[in-house]
């Protein structure tokens, strides 16, 4: 593809997790990461621009609850035959190495602490009643303002 800048190719490919070297639980087992990318060559590089998708399970953070979702990554990469791009791939022996742009990116965005929903009310930190589903009544005393910017910072930490 170097030989004619402007040359595209369309990559489609449904890969498993471990042929990618990725070992993470938060895969749904047995599924595949989809790759639907354009490569297109530059005089010195190749884009690719596309979508990687991902399937992932968990527990959400607040209720406990099983779930699963779709991580859709967009990617725009560069790949170079001499590396001067900081964020560019490199081009080994006339072969673009997708695998390793692949995983970066279904590593970067699998969800460390995900939500079943935006607003899921959590368990009932007096009684362990799921909120979403009982009003158990407890009284649970207001949040102490002090600690509103700690509790902020808490949220943002997977558990
Ligand atoms: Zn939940
Ligand atoms: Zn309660």
């Amino acid at each position: 593809m170097l030989r004619r800048p402007g040359t595209q190719k369309d990559v489609e490919l449904s890969v498993p997790p471990s042929a990618l070297d990725i070992d993470d639980s938060r895969l749904v087992p047995g599924s595949d990461v989809d790759v639907r990318v354009r490569c297109e060559s530059l005089s010195d590089g190749i884009v690719v621009d596309g979508h990687v998708e991902a399937f992932f399970r968990g527990d959400c953070r607040r209720c406990l609850t099983p779930l699963a979702g779709t991580v859709s990554i967009e990617v725009h990469e560069l790949y170079q035959v001499t590396v001067t791009d900081p964020d560019a791939f490199p081009i080994e022996n006339d072969q673009i190495d997708l695998a390793a742009m692949v995983r970066e990116s279904v590593l970067l965005d699998l969800p460390d602490a995900p939500v079943c929903r935006p607003d899921c009310a959590g368990l009932c930190p007096v009684c362990g009643a799921d909120r979403n589903t009982v009003n158990c009544g407890c009284s649970v005393s207001a949040p102490d303002p002090r600690w509103a910017g700690l509790d902020a910072i808490r949220d943002q930490l997977p558990e």
